[in-house]
């Protein structure tokens, strides 16, 4: 499943500092020989792909990056100082466009050292540099030159990190609304009607994942009932599955769960094989807290160690995004090995 999330912003690299025009100053002598300083040079825009980045959020508030400009250059021939470079970090897969024109101006495939993206203008001579033969007491001195500035659009496609499971009422897009910082637009999916609910979650300091609800899975999915099989296409990349079970239905909480994933063996032996945890909704409810320890007492039989969250009342909640966030890490890092 593909999504598609975007951000615009003015990119502007230093311009250079001005060169300096000063003389020596000496006894009796009204002009000593020139010693104006160059200017220091702009700082770049540098723009770094970074693997532990899964989307535009950070860009979200941001509308324009500047480098810093160099400094004017001054007497006794000392240089400005040159400005700071900005680097400017993205998701590996990020392409750069021009937002003005669409043109393709760069594609962050892989992770690497950066890439100087708008050079910093260079810094102005100052007068010190002119002096010759003929002229040895020259004014003139140069400006700095611009520095370069770009509107850009940054596209990301993104795939799903993470799939929600569970029968409908599960509570996955409850919870999608109370986890996600963001709603990225929806590209090249072909059931228009039935786009799913999905989420941008932000975590750690500035660290993201694209979760999706599969929506419309239910028993006979994988013989053609329902539209599960046609999302389960969609989420087979993505690398952790969170597996909802609603414990106050009135179905038994453990069967149900095995049921969604005889569903899922049977569709996808691969897909079923991903990582996966399953969650415990609904724990505000008086009678979901009441069973809580013996649901979990019957998972634990099958080795599965439920986690209890309540949408409702944010309970668990903020632990559920930490450790999701720090499974979709780690899986992301076995995969760059
Ligand atoms: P989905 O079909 O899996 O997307 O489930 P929904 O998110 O639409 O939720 C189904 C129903 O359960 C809705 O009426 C929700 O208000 C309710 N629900 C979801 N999460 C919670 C929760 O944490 N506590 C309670 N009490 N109800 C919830
Ligand atoms: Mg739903």
């Amino acid at each position: 499943m593909r999504f598609v999330d975007e951000a615009e912003i003015i990119l502007t690299s230093g311009r250079g500092g001005r060169g300096c025009s000063s003389f020596r100053r000496e006894k009796y002598v009204a002009k000593g020989g020139p010693n104006g300083g160059d200017g220091g040079h702009g700082g770049a825009i540098i723009l770094r792909a970074d693997h532990t980045l899964g989307s535009l959020l950070d860009f979200r508030h941001q509308k324009e990056i500047r480098a810093q400009k160099g400094e004017s250059g001054m007497g006794s021939n000392k240089h400005g100082k040159n400005g700071a470079s900005v680097t400017v970090h993205l998701p590996v897969g990020t392409l750069v466009r021009d937002a003005g024109t669409d043109e393709l101006l760069a594609d962050l495939v892989s992770e690497d050292e950066g890439i100087v993206f708008l050079k910093g203008g260079l810094g102005g001579r100052g007068n010190a540099r002119f002096a010759n033969a003929t002229n040895r007491t020259p004014t003139f001195c140069q400006p700095g030159e611009e520095g370069e500035t770009l509107r850009v659009r940054f596209e990301l496609k993104m795939m799903a990190d993470v799939g929600l499971l569970g029968f409908p009422n599960a509570g996955k897009s409850t919870l999608i609304s109370r986890i996600s910082a963001a709603t990225p637009k929806i590209a090249d999916y072909p059931f228009t009607t039935l786009v799913p609910n999905l989420g941008v979650v932000s975590w750690g300091d500035d660290r993201t994942f694209v979760v999706a609800d599969i929506p419309g899975l239910i028993e006979g999915a994988s013989d053609g009932a329902g539209l599960g099989i046609q999302f389960l296409k969609h989420v087979e990349r993505t690398r952790l599955l969170l597996h909802l079970v609603d414990p106050v239905d009135g179905r038994d909480p453990v069967e149900k769960y095995q049921v969604l994933r005889s569903e899922l063996t049977k569709f996808d032996a691969d897909l079923a094989k991903r990582t996966e945890r399953v969650v415990v909704t609904k724990m505000d409810v008086t009678e979901a807290r009441e069973d809580f320890e013996d649901v979990c007492r019957r998972f634990k039989e099958i080795g599965i160690e439920p986690w209890g969250i309540s949408a409702a009342t944010g309970d668990g909640i903020n632990e559920l995004v930490r450790r999701t966030g720090k499974l979709v890490q780690a899986l992301r890092e076995e995969e760059d090995q």
